[in-house]
């Protein structure tokens, strides 16, 4: 059988170009290489009980991830408004407001205790700076612009375990123009502190959606719902990519090495991270293939860990949904997410059980070794750190009662300078092969919502491109 599209890769990206090519009337067919589909939005049993173990949250003031959500019947849930922390200068301390660690209510950062006074000075210093001038280039990094207006421990302390959260990659590598283009259109105009105390103002006087959303049941179940109104074929890895030898349409090749087999398609989205979709256009479009190639990825591992609830009860008292880690402070985890206090419906999971599930994450893009460890070190460290930031918190006896070690080798792509015009050369050399088109976490944004915007962009170049042939 020949399909309208196939669609390789069955992540978020993926599932999300193939609903909408099939909403639109086209026969598809995605095609996953591992057993399941979802790709980083994954659960896992952990003492029983599936929780996510990749993405677990998405942003909810971008339409596309809570509307497909509601389009496949998932309700959404927001976290509890407990407060982040981070963990530097040896205590838990709380994490002021924020536009992408950048400060924005000076008070809260000085009794936070996160800046020493000389550092704070210089960030009271910068509203008497000129507006930011953008290097000639047009683009400057994340920490370079911060590291120019506030300070390096702003950068470091602030803005470094923010993006880590994100891209688990270096302020002073990651472009502003993608990652903080909101901060330098501020800078651009005056100081960035100023504006910040301004939009406190405004938003203490108006209703703001909340910032993040979730599905109760986890993250997870989003592609989960999705597979099953589509047509998906799992353990199916594609090897190769090729124009149809009569010029109309495209064969991929699928399956085991030792027998694979060609399927037909009119067109093809491959919605792959970047390596295997580089090596998939080595022949039909080299020079995307190489640009992909080139691009960077982070490896990271989640840590889940079920505790006894009355375990936790006094990391519960603290209020608190979790801590960041500045790379500064040299610990081995960059962040904990207490789930349990973050979102209402792991609690409620848990509760019947008497469990608390919590997690953290290591890994950092180019600082990979703790990595190489094996899963019961990574849990150890973990928990080492865990111990070390609460202090009587977790008493030292504690142990939990499962963990889970969920490793996402290259799993985040890395948005350098440079970023924005590669990806728009990639789409140039796809967009000469009618009926081809990328997308995924490496294109507008590794958020949920902008994976899904580039698999919608994906399916509308497809859509114009092949027309409907069953
Ligand atoms: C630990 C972690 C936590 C995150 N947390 C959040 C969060 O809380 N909120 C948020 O918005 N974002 C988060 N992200 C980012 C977000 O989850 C990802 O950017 C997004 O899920 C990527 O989706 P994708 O479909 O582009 O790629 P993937 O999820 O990587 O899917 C690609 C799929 O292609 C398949 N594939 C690869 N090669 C082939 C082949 N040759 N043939 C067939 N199939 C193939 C893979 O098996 C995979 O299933 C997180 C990411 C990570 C790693």
């Amino acid at each position: 059988m020949s399909w309208d599209v196939i669609v390789v890769g069955g992540g978020i990206a993926g599932l999300a170009a193939a609903r909408e090519l099939q909403q639109a009337g086209r026969s598809v067919l995605v095609l996953e290489s591992s057993p399941r589909v979802g790709g980083k939005l994954r659960r896992e049993r952990v003492a029983g009980h599936l929780v996510d173990v990749g993405a677990e949250a998405m942003l909810n003031r971008r339409p596309e991830g809570v509307d497909l959500a509601a389009a496949v019947g998932l309700e959404v849930e927001h976290p509890a408004l407990a407060r982040s922390r981070v963990w530097t200068r040896g205590a838990l301390r709380p994490l002021p407001r924020s536009l992408m660690g950048v400060p924005q209510d000076v008070e809260a950062l000085r009794e936070s205790g996160i800046l020493t006074a000389e550092e704070l000075a210089q960030v009271l210093a910068e509203p008497s700076l000129p507006p930011y001038e953008l290097p000639e280039s047009g683009d400057v990094t994340v920490g370079e612009m911060v590291d120019a207006r506030f300070g390096a421990a702003v950068t470091d302390r602030l803005v470094e375990p923010l993006l880590g959260g994100v891209y688990a990659g270096h302020a002073r590598e990651i472009s502003a123009r993608v990652a903080a283009p909101q901060l330098l259109r501020l800078a651009a105009q005056g100081s960035l502190l100023e504006a910040g105390r301004a939009s406190a103002d405004t938003t203490a006087s108006t209703y703001q959606a909340p910032v993040f959303a979730g599905v109760p049941g986890g993250m997870g179940l989003l592609p989960e719902r999705l597979a099953e109104q589509l047509t998906v074929r799992t353990d199916a890895t594609v090897r190769g990519l090729e124009r149809h030898p009569d010029g109309a349409g495209w064969r991929v090749l699928v399956g085991p090495t030792t027998d694979a087999t060609w399927l037909e398609a009119g067109a093809v989205v491959l919605a792959t991270p970047t390596a295997p979709a580089a090596r998939l256009l080595a022949d039909v479009a080299p020079a995307a293939a190489a640009r992909l190639a080139a691009m960077e990825a982070a490896s990271v591992a989640v840590v889940t860990f079920a505790f006894r609830t009355e375990d936790v009860a006094a990391l519960d008292a603290m209020g608190s949904s979790g801590f960041l880690v500045p790379p500064v402070d040299g610990r081995s985890i960059k962040a904990s997410t207490w789930s349990f206090a973050k979102w209402d419906w792991v609690r409620r999971a848990g509760a019947a059980d008497g469990l608390a599930f919590l997690r953290t994450s290591l890994g950092r893009h180019r600082e990979e070794a703790v990595l190489q460890r094996p899963d019961a070190d990574l849990v150890a460290l973990s928990l080492e750190d865990l111990r070390a930031a609460v202090g009587t918190a977790l008493a030292p006896d504690v142990e939990p009662v499962d963990t889970h070690v969920q490793r996402w080798g290259a799993g985040l792509p890395q948005y350098g300078l440079g970023h924005t015009e590669a990806v728009a050369e990639v789409r140039v050399d796809v967009a000469g092969q009618p009926g081809l088109a990328v997308c995924g976490a490496a294109y507008d944004g590794v958020g949920i919502p902008a994976v899904i915007g580039s698999a919608q962009r994906a399916a509308r170049e497809v859509l114009a491109t092949v027309p409907v042939t069953v």
